[in-house]
């Protein structure tokens, strides 16, 4: 039986239209899918949006909308987000369906048998941008540092969940799993906010002044409080509940929830102890992703900076985009978009890089092969040995998210092959009457190619494709080979006949 691997991005909250920061992490949670079916694994990847809460209520309210239409069409905007960004995922949950919601219930029902939920009457300061109670601690000039409002004094008798019961268990576990969050430096914060107590948190609010979210079960008066709510979706999808779910048997625990910074102690801290006080298995690893500014400043509507990441990819080719945020923006740090660093990448490593080499090599196999994949008499254990070194950096570095990295080395591959056409200078050697020798080197020019074409697969599927196609492959089963056996220097179909040579990154319309 294959390896099963489930992956969440976090679901973000559908009140405005996908930010670019959003794109980003459904792209990162893409590129490891798609590189952990290259592995050979059974992977399951949920998306979906989060609807629920006061956020909502008052952008529809404001809009003259009904809350169900408008959460409706916003969440529709992040399924056709991950459609035209060309993303695999296998579920798309909305904390408004049925299925979640009933689940969600199941699950409070649960923590609430444990004795982990209580009623309570608090005051305290809200903030309406966090949907949060907030600590005067937490503020920055009295005002909250996410949103820079001031937050309101807020009473009321809601249920709290005995997060503080979870402060030794929740020790434990993080010594016992050294690599639970991703980054260290963010395992780091998560380890000092323990250090300094966890405090019970409020898991409902009044339905009168709250009136959309998941109803407390056996009170009519109270909704779940969004995160209660929301982070259930990572088990609800998989239909987790009193009847025993197939799904949820075969992928939960989550290998990874891909979550922005700014949530991380509601992932690190928060669910685990959520799921331990259900008697639930804990995810293996939450792995934390940067923030993206533009030309080096935060994103803002006043700034004029914001970047829609559907008009993006109007704008530029789908899988260049994908290329360069994965080249560009290192997953366990902030990272900085620029139109002009994105128009350098894109001349000079994929137009003249990628797409150079593959036409070269092309054009080539057209001229001196009749267009049909050359063989081979020897073995050139040079390319094989840098090859293989090649694919252990770009490994390592795709198993800590360091997508830029594995890119990084796949170029340095590319170079090499052009090096290798430099030096030889095929056109020459075909003067000398030396065919049997070009045909060598382009046979094992056509199988760099192949390596190449593979390893871009999981960050640009459909020019991974191309290239496979134009080399007379199709793409199929056959790719898990060289990841899961290294050493094979997996032979092209020796006589298949190429496609005609186009051009993979055609020029920029400015
Ligand atoms: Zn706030």
């Amino acid at each position: 039986m294959k390896d099963k691997y489930y992956l969440t991005t976090a679901i973000p909250y559908a009140n405005a239209d996908p930010h670019i920061g959003f794109a980003l992490e459904i792209l990162y949670t893409d590129v490891m899918a798609r590189y952990q079916r290259l592995l050979g694994k059974d992977v399951y990847f949920l998306t979906g949006t989060d609807e629920h809460g006061q956020k909502m209520l008052k952008t529809a309210k404001e809009l003259n909308r009904s809350v169900e239409d408008f959460s409706a069409e916003k969440s529709a905007r992040f399924l056709k987000l991950a459609d035209e960004w060309n993303i695999s995922n296998n579920d798309f949950i909305r904390t408004t369906e049925d299925r979640h919601m009933k689940s969600a219930q199941e699950f409070w029902k649960k923590s609430l048998e444990s004795g982990d939920i209580y009623k309570k009457s608090y005051t305290g300061l809200y903030c309406v941008g966090c949907e949060s109670f907030k600590l005067e601690t937490d503020l920055v000039d009295g005002k909250c540092p996410d949103h820079h409002t001031v937050p309101e004094l807020l009473s009321e008798e809601n249920y709290f969940f005995k997060l503080s019961k979870y402060q030794e268990p929740l020790e434990f576990f993080f010594e016992k799993n050294p690599e639970f969050v991703y980054p260290e430096h963010r395992f780091k914060e998560m380890k000092n906010i323990l250090k300094n107590g966890l405090e019970d948190v409020s898991v409902s609010r009044v339905k009168e002044k709250l009136p959309w979210g998941v109803p407390v079960p056996d009170d009519d008066n109270q909704v779940m409080y969004v995160w209660f709510d929301a982070l259930t979706n990572y088990i609800t999808a998989l239909g987790w509940g009193s009847a025993q779910s197939e799904l949820f048997k075969k992928y939960w625990p989550a290998d990874a929830h891909v979550i922005g910074k700014e949530i991380n102690r509601f992932h690190s801290l928060l669910w685990p102890a959520m799921l331990m006080s259900a008697g639930v298995d804990l995810p293996k690893q939450i792995a934390v992703h940067g923030w993206i500014t533009v030309d080096g400043k935060k994103m803002s509507k006043s700034v004029g900076n914001v970047i829609d990441p559907l008009e993006l990819v109007q704008k530029y080719p789908l899988e260049a985009v994908r290329y360069f945020l994965m080249r560009e923006i290192q997953f366990d740090n902030d990272g900085d978009f620029s139109y002009s660093k994105f128009e350098e990448r894109y001349g000079a490593d994929l137009a003249n890089g990628l797409g150079n080499l593959t036409n070269r090599i092309l054009v080539m196999i057209e001229k001196y092969c009749d267009s049909v994949v050359p063989e081979t008499n020897e073995v050139n254990q040079e390319m094989i040995d840098y090859l293989g070194n090649v694919y252990v950096d770009y490994k390592n570095s795709m198993d800590l998210w360091r997508f830029d990295r594995a890119l990084e080395s796949v170029w340095k591959f590319i170079s090499y092959c052009d090096q290798m056409i430099s030096d030889k200078q095929p056109w020459a050697m075909m003067k000398a009457g030396k065919e049997a020798e070009v045909k060598d080197l382009l046979h094992h020019l056509a199988e760099g190619l192949r390596h190449i074409a593979v390893m871009i697969w999981p960050i640009m599927p459909e020019t991974s494709e191309k290239i496979l196609n134009q080399l007379g492959l199709e793409f199929g089963a056959e790719l898990a080979k060289p990841l899961s056996e290294l050493q094979n220097w997996v032979q092209l179909i020796v006589g298949s006949k190429i496609q005609k040579p186009e051009q993979l990154f055609p020029r920029l319309n400015q």
